[in-house]
């Protein structure tokens, strides 16, 4: 698979670099060598880091060894264990050889010698980053549905696997929403599959942005078919997330002359782990839900 140079080159300009080093001297040195090419932010302890972590997920973090509070190696074993940022590689700086070993045990993927050498730091930092980011490239063309720029069904089969263990391991509940476009064929025929294809994007940007946790995500199912994977939620707050969908999706008011409201609508189907015991399966459950809900009048939620 070839990855567009031009791409690429655009992903490096926009990378961001997180710093983690106690000496301000260190700080500028590096700051000065990256901050031309790359967005750049400093920090000065592990705490810190594992703080901005939660919120803002960098391309490559850079990590000092010795730093007030916990050090950089506990320090890295945290962050392998932030699902955000488990995936991004940590460059130790380091003037211990014997230290080493720990670093690759904390899961670190490459080395700055102190004192700290120009030459090297740029051509380390590139070479990991371009890796970084070749991945992430990969990943979304295998995982993205180019059309609507959200998960696609290969993403959903995988991962629903893992949170089903997940949930049952752990005695936790989650909720499966299917979501189907009421009347798209006749949306095709009347507006064209361009303006389709349109509607279908904005439908599918509207359940993205209504889902609030970072572990909720949307899949498309198929055609004119979305999945919503609610992580940890029971019927409750499945209900009241599946009811905001709708809301917001009627709000978008997409003119549809065949619809009886005469806008674009959507029927959901909605299952939990909880209430789908002993039956095919939770999917299976949602798709009756949603089968229902199609003919209850479309525009509809079922549980
Ligand atoms: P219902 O209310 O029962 O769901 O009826 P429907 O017309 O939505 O359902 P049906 O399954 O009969 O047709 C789905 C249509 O969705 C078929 C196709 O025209 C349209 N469709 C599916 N995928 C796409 C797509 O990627 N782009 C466009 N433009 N249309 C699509
Ligand atoms: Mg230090
Ligand atoms: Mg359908
Ligand atoms: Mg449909």
């Amino acid at each position: 698979m070839n990855i567009d140079d031009e791409v690429l080159k655009e992903k490096l300009a926009n990378a961001k670099i997180l710093i983690v080093e106690d000496q301000p001297l260190n700080i500028i040195i590096l700051q000065n060598i990256l901050s031309p090419h790359y967005q750049v932010c400093a920090v000065h302890s592990g705490e810190e880091a594992l703080e901005q972590c939660k919120t803002y997920t960098p391309d490559l973090i850079i990590l000092d060894i010795k730093l007030p509070g916990i050090d950089g190696v506990e320090t890295c074993k945290r962050l392998k264990n932030l699902p955000a940022v488990k995936n991004v590689p940590v460059l130790f700086i380091t003037s211990f050889h014997q230290h080493e070993e720990y670093c690759w045990q904390a899961g670190g993927v490459d080395f700055i010698p102190k004192p700290i050498a120009e030459n090297t730091v740029f051509n380390r930092v590139k070479a990991h980053l371009t890796i970084k980011l070749q991945r992430d490239k990969l990943l979304e063309m295998v995982f993205l549905d180019s059309l609507s720029q959200i998960y696609n069904r290969r993403y959903f089969d995988s991962h629903v696997k893992k949170i089903d263990l997940h949930a049952k391991r752990e005695k936790e509940d989650y909720t499966l929403i299917l979501l189907d476009i009421d009347f798209f064929k006749q949306f095709n025929d009347i507006y064209g599959h361009i303006t389709a294809d349109e509607a279908l994007k904005k439908v599918a940007k509207t359940i993205s942005n209504t889902l609030k946790r970072p572990s909720d995500f949307v899949a498309r199912f198929g055609g004119e078919e979305f999945i919503v994977v609610l992580p940890g939620t029971n019927i409750k707050g499945g209900i009241s997330v599946a009811e905001n969908i709708l809301k917001n999706i009627n709000a978008l008011n997409i003119p549809h002359d065949f619809s009886p409201l005469k806008h674009l609508t959507v029927s959901a189907g909605l299952a939990t782990l909880e209430n789908s015991q002993g039956q095919a399966s939770v999917l299976q459950v949602a798709d009756d839900k949603l089968y229902k809900a199609k003919q209850s009048g479309r525009n509809k939620l079922s549980f």
